[in-house]
């Protein structure tokens, strides 16, 4: 077994790095076990390839914005979505408070700004809170090929400290950007964030961003190919918080990270990737996923930029 024995060999590598910290912001992901260490490649015919801990649970947290705009697009049409979120790199970090000057609006869909602002263009325009939720964690699910679940107890613990997200809501809300409650669209927002996925089902959502956007599994096309190619083109620009131009340089894959220490990356056509490890750099990336994906990068010329 070339794959699982290859996943094992670079797991074992990056193992002893024992740099960065865990999430301390939402005190429910301080308390994850932060030795977990998963990897796992699925490809665009349905095979998954792992090692590690690649079937235990953790929440989402931003590697659910892609997916969550991925949605927007298909729901509400591009003209509607980008009017109100741009496609610009902010090269800040991804609770900054910024908006462009001219319009108001968030800067792009990775950071939160404009995530908060994704998820009130969910479902149908007219959608109340409770629709716009289902909407999500159907969507989700769709792309993992799976039905997933929210953790209550990491939504309950984000959302008694969610002042930031909500000042930003706020905000938005003070430039129109956002047009209904901001207090229930964070609420919304949180929620999203706080759906549990697997080390798998996040490689089988990236493989299905890979596959034109159709799950490899279910063979159902969750989002059209238009909206897929939006989507990767996000994430290779702006998927990596403030450190998304070295990862683009160096790594070369369009991927996005979540403060749980799951990371995935998809390339089109070929492959879908996820790595798990809860301790993050200081731009809240995870170390040892980092680590993985320059190998996987390296090893294998995964860079979208090399020809091959
Ligand atoms: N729920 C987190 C927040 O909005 C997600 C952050 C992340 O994963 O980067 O603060």
């Amino acid at each position: 077994p070339i794959i699982p024995d290859y996943l094992a060999e670079v797991l074992g590598q990056v193992e002893p790095d024992a740099s960065g910290e865990p999430a301390s912001y939402i005190p429910e992901l301080a308390a994850a076990d932060p030795e977990r260490l998963g990897a796992a490649f699925a490809t665009v015919d349905g095979q998954v390839h792992g090692a590690g801990d690649i079937d235990v649970p953790f929440t989402i947290q931003s590697i659910s914005k892609p997916f969550a705009y991925a949605l927007a697009l298909a729901d509400r049409g591009f003209g509607p979505v980008l009017a109100k979120v741009g496609v610009e790199p902010s090269g800040e970090a991804f609770n900054e408070i910024s908006l462009e000057s001219s319009t108001g609006r968030p800067l792009n869909p990775m950071i939160n700004a404009g995530a908060i602002t994704v998820h009130s263009l969910v479902a149908e325009a007219g959608s109340g809170p409770a629709e716009r939720v289902r909407r999500v964690l159907d969507g989700l699910s769709a792309f993992a090929g799976r039905r997933l679940e929210m953790d209550e107890k990491v939504c309950a613990s984000e959302m008694e400290h969610a002042h930031r997200n909500l000042a930003i809501a706020h905000m938005l809300r003070s430039h129109d950007i956002l047009t209904e409650d901001a207090g229930a669209v964070v609420d919304g927002y949180t929620r999203q964030c706080s759906v549990l996925v697997t080390t798998r089902d996040l490689a089988m959502m990236a493989a299905t961003l890979a596959n034109h956007g159709v799950n490899p599994l279910s063979g159902d096309q969750v989002v059209p190919e238009g909206v897929v190619r939006q989507v990767l083109s996000v994430m290779f620009s702006c998927g990596m918080y403030d450190a998304a131009g070295d990862w683009t340089t160096q790594v070369g894959i369009p991927a996005k990270s979540g403060v749980a220490g799951g990371l995935i990356g998809a390339l089109p056509g070929r492959l879908g990737i996820a790595t798990f490890s809860p301790r993050l750099d200081s731009h809240g990336n995870s170390v040892r996923g980092v680590s993985l994906f320059e190998r996987f990068s390296s090893d294998m010329g995964l860079h979208v930029m090399e020809v091959p």
